[in-house]
């Protein structure tokens, strides 16, 4: 018997979920609805169209309606938004947006992906003119028909995160001076704020305003076409373009309205083969709640990897194979005008709000390849694991090159429960312009292992000067002048062992130098001679990195 499977929204999680099942089931009537012009489509593209990288509109479009049709027989129809469902009939309400004309379409299978909708706080001027989101592909076109309409000197990005971070880039591109808006003191909210005071840097030195803590409130029009944004601090910033990019809000009204369970976070609740309280019903994409395998909670967490896997899973159990979504690690990546921030697992606020507290953190700031090649760059890496027994939680890493394969190793071993040992021991490939005989990542492994073994105790950072310990600076004097913890004494490691009696005794001693590998070498010296000594992992450079983020005392 033929079944009528029908889909709401043609992108990632949909269009998935349509050619697997085409796949698997050659009978199956597949109808798909998109109340865009386009299916398909590279959102994750859209920052940088408008950045004039990509300069082809046709570039975005992945998959055609034609193609759909041709290659796999599936009927796809834009323009058609489907606005009500009736589970007791089984059909869904569709309007032809063209038209106008609406009408009923029965379903035997009903796979929802409708995505997730940038979020619109209640507040005046979001319709005025020179005032957008970016979602599609006509909401980009908007914006470059802006652009290009007459000279615009100013923008204004609401919102720190991926989106925004990638639209203020992109302006930069196209050669505005950018203001980003964020209400919370850190950029990029899903790292650690000492990881996003990096970024933070790096972006003030590339020219762009950033004003921390400092959340929107609404917009006026000004002189001319241009706009005033006003702040929470009562501050107005006139400019030629705003973007708005808060975040974004699950699209489950139309599962709310045919009472479909939605969950705390907002988003519709599926089970592991991604069905929803309706049997008949799956849901898949940023409009679902997964679970977060690190902190074995329900989730929002919009990308294109899980709505592309999760639309795979859910065509595979329509087809009647036996198919589960694992969860998600939240594993990301963004680049900002050159400087590349990566995470995946859970952050160390991430742990502390799930009320985790056994678990440990190191620092690293490794070159991304060996030193002796030249070109290296830094790498700054934190690794969280489990004290308890080793397991990897999450890692973040910031940096210009090599950031990526990184964090894609860590993450691809916290899907295999992996431990800091298995990081310590992983063989990856190395020639000198790829990494180092002992990569960062192995050395990230050992650092930990190190720590839990009990061969590097460690000290915390938010601790310092508060604890009573003695800080000891074992960099060369030259170093130590310019710039060094309030308090420290300094005893370069070149010089500990001949000068040992030197060593503050009978006191608790933190030791720390550039990045943590000759504190390392002298906490091991001091710590044989029976010396209570712990490690600020990192040394300076996540002092510095602490002290922009406002963490410590
Ligand atoms: C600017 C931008 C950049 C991004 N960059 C990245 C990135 O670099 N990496 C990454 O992993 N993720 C990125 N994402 C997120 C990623 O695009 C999404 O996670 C992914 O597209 C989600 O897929 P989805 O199928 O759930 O929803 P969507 O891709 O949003 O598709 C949903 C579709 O459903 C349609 N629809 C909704 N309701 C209805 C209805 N009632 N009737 C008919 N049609 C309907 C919508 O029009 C839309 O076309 C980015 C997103 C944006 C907007």
């Amino acid at each position: 018997m033929t079944r009528r499977v029908l889909i709401v929204g043609g992108v990632a999680g949909g269009a998935s979920a349509a050619a697997r099942l085409r796949r698997l089931d050659e009978r199956a009537e597949i109808v798909l609805f998109d109340r865009g012009p386009h299916v398909s489509f590279a959102n994750c593209g859209l920052p940088y169209y408008v950045g004039d990288v990509i300069t082809d509109e046709r570039r975005l479009l992945v998959a055609s309606r034609e193609l759909f049709r041709d290659r796999f027989n599936i009927d796809v129809q834009t323009e058609h938004e489907v606005t009500g469902i009736d589970r007791a009939t089984q059909t869904v309400r569709v309007k032809d947006l063209r038209a106008g004309a609406e009408h009923d379409e029965h379903y035997d299978v009903l796979v929802l992906a409708p995505g997730a909708a940038p979020i619109r706080p209640a507040a005046r001027g979001l319709d005025l003119p020179g005032v957008f989101v970016v979602r599609t592909i006509p909401d980009t076109q908007r914006i470059r028909a802006w652009l290009e309409e007459r000279p615009r000197r100013e923008a204004v990005v609401v919102g720190g995160g991926f989106i925004g971070l990638e639209m203020a880039e992109n302006l930069v591109r196209r050669g505005l001076e950018v203001t980003v808006l964020e209400k919370l003191p850190q950029v990029m909210p899903p790292v650690d704020p000492e990881m996003a005071a990096e970024i933070a840097r790096h972006l003030r030195t590339e020219g762009v305003q950033l004003r921390l803590g400092e959340g929107f409130r609404d917009i006026e029009p000004a002189t001319g076409d241009r706009l005033a944004v006003r702040t929470d601090r009562d501050a107005t910033i006139t400019t030629d373009l705003v973007i708005l990019a808060l975040g974004v809000r699950p699209e489950a009204a139309l599962a709310q309205a045919a009472g479909l369970a939605i969950g705390a976070r907002g988003g519709i609740v599926v089970d592991e083969r991604m069905r929803t309280s309706d049997p008949k019903i799956y849901a898949v994409g940023d409009a679902v709640e997964v679970r977060d395998v690190i902190i074995g909670q329900e989730i929002i967490l919009p990308l294109a990897g899980p709505a592309n896997r999760q639309g795979r899973v859910a065509a595979e159990a329509i087809a009647g194979r036996w198919a589960r979504f694992r969860g998600v690690q939240a594993t990301a990546i963004v680049s900002v005008l050159d400087l590349t921030v990566a995470t995946t697992g859970a952050s160390e606020k991430g742990l502390r709000r799930a009320g985790v507290t056994d678990f440990g953190a190191i620092y690293l700031h490794p070159g991304h390849h060996a030193g002796y090649y030249p070109g290296a760059t830094p790498i700054h890496l934190k690794l969280l694991y489990s004290r308890e027994d080793g397991r990897i939680l999450g890692a973040q890493a910031v940096g210009q090159e090599g950031i990526d394969k990184r964090i894609d190793v860590i993450a691809t071993m916290i899907q295999m429960r992996g431990t800091v040992h298995d990081l310590a021991e992983v063989e990856l490939c190395y020639a000198p312009q790829f990494g180092a005989a002992k990569d960062p990542i192995n050395i990230a492994g050992m650092m930990a292992a190190n720590a839990l073994r009990g061969d590097m105790p460690l000290a915390d950072w938010t601790q310092v000067g508060r604890r009573g310990a003695v800080l000891l600076d074992v960099r060369e004097p030259d170093e130590f002048a310019h710039g060094h913890l309030e308090g420290a004494v300094n005893l370069p490691l070149s010089e500990l062992r001949r000068r040992i009696d030197d060593v503050p005794r009978g006191r608790e001693i933190w030791v720390y130098c550039a990045a943590g590998q000759r504190a390392y070498y002298a906490q091991r010296l001091l710590m044989q001679l029976g010396l209570d000594v712990k490690n600020l992992s990192g040394g300076f450079t996540t002092y510095t990195m602490m002290r922009e983020a406002g963490l410590l005392p």
